[in-house]
């Protein structure tokens, strides 16, 4: 009996262990199956989505009401960036329409005065960074900085704005306070300023802002960490986490607050930059100033300068992206960076045609703008103030826009939030 009954026991025991493994392979092949078919019908969905199919999630109501701006996937986001022919200019069309219906046809002016070209960071692709020796080192007097704002309010540009090199020394904090409250004296405080001089502390973006200057400009400069220590190098003066920390003192202390990206990065991908779009819309910034990567020969990114997509590709990207963060922010101010000019003769009219509406004409002495060359061939390097100006008016009325005049321009997108709070 004793000799039946172990083989027996062994056989159900067996029996037992491949019942329960079959059932557990079932389960899993029958979740795999589901995922796999899931997927395979997203694809195809995704796939067989025009252009157009995505445009129209922009319908009617989002060039009424802000508050129905377009959202796209990252998915979309890409497409929208491959698209070309009639897909492309109706992608240009829609954004148009929508900066039209939302801040009319006009653009608005911030009188560029580059501060200094003294930096005390590396960043791999800036053509002033401190390691660049070849560069010319200079600081504007304070009698010449209110002289630029003085012009800009003759010229009625309504802003100005103050650019740098980074430096956060005691002695340039408390400089660019006095030049600040300075400007804040001319005709009573008429000129909007804005500032654009990279990572400080929340204190020193206080303090600025408490002097008067209402604006800031940080560009991410890409949204993406890895990518991010492509360009910059990776220690404690060019730390993503810091300058992310940065964009959130500047928003906490009430700055309209601006960033952006350049475009056409050596290693940056359409998913980076469908990432970057994203990463504006999550942060619901003010303001923001994208503009095509442009290689500077004394600096490290110029190694890869034939790994990068084509100087008409990087515009017509840069378009794109404009474009497509129109449709998902409607009102925010857009800036139609110098560089669009200095890769295309018509890149900064492209650029508002295709949802830009601030410009920043350059009003740095002439003596200075040579050495402020943070990419090569930099746009009306050698233009005078009075001759932009003419000039300019005459550009943006071929392309059916003017120029906003004695105004500060500021984003109705961050106009319209503030008023809610
Ligand atoms: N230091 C400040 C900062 O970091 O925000 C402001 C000055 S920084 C020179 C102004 C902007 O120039 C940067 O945000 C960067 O996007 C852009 N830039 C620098 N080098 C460039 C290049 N080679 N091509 C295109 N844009 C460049």
């Amino acid at each position: 009996m004793a000799t039946t009954t172990i083989p027996n026991l062994w056989i159900i025991l067996i029996l037992f262990i491949v019942f329960i493994t079959s059932v557990f392979s079932f389960t899993v092949y029958r979740v795999q199956m589901y995922t796999f078919f899931r997927n395979s019908y997203l694809c195809a969905k995704f796939q067989t989505m025009t252009v157009t199919e995505i445009l129209n999630k922009v319908g009617p109501s989002t060039l009424r009401q802000a508050q129905d701006s377009g959202t796209f996937t990252h998915e979309e986001i890409k497409l929208l960036l491959a698209a070309e022919g009639e897909d492309k200019k109706l992608l240009f069309d829609k954004a148009l329409q929508t900066k039209l219906a939302h801040l009319d046809n006009y653009v608005h002016l911030r009188g560029l005065i580059e501060y200094s070209n003294i930096c005390t960071k590396y960043c791999l692709y800036c053509g002033v960074r401190c390691k660049n020796l070849k560069v010319e080192r200079y600081m504007l007097s304070d009698e010449e900085v209110i002289e630029c704002a003085k012009l800009a309010h003759e010229l009625g540009y309504g802003s100005v704005a103050l650019q740098s090199g980074e430096r956060s020394d005691k002695t340039f904090v408390d400089k660019i306070t006095y030049l600040v409250k300075e400007i804040k004296k001319i005709d009573n405080g008429s000129l909007g300023i804005t500032l654009s001089l990279g990572e400080q502390t929340e204190e020193t973006y206080r303090r600025w802002f408490e002097a008067g200057a209402h604006r800031y400009l940080l560009r991410i400069e890409a949204s993406n960490e890895d990518l991010y220590y492509k360009i910059h190098p990776h220690d404690e003066k060019h730390d993503f986490h810091q300058r992310l920390a940065c964009i959130d003192s500047l928003l906490k202390v009430g700055y309209q607050t601006g960033t952006g990206v350049m475009v056409g990065l050596p290693f940056q991908t359409l998913d980076d930059l469908a990432d970057d779009l994203l990463f504006f819309k999550q942060k619901d910034v003010a303001m923001v100033g994208m503009g095509p990567f442009i290689p500077h020969p004394d600096t490290p990114l110029w190694q890869y300068r034939d790994q990068i997509p084509s100087t008409k590709e990087r515009m017509q990207l840069t378009l794109k992206m404009i474009a497509i963060l129109r449709l998902m922010m409607p009102e925010i101010n857009m800036v139609a960076a110098t560089a669009n000019q200095t890769v295309d003769p018509q890149g900064r009219e492209k650029a508002i045609l295709a949802g830009a509406n601030v410009i920043m004409p350059n009003l740095t002495p002439n003596e200075f703008r040579e050495n402020y060359l943070i990419y090569p061939d930099k746009a009306c390097v050698k233009d005078k103030p009075d001759e932009c100006q003419s000039c300019l008016d005459m550009r943006l009325a071929a392309i059916g826009h003017k120029v906003l005049y004695n105004a500060w321009g500021d984003s109705v997108a961050f106009t319209k939030k503030n008023n809610k709070n």
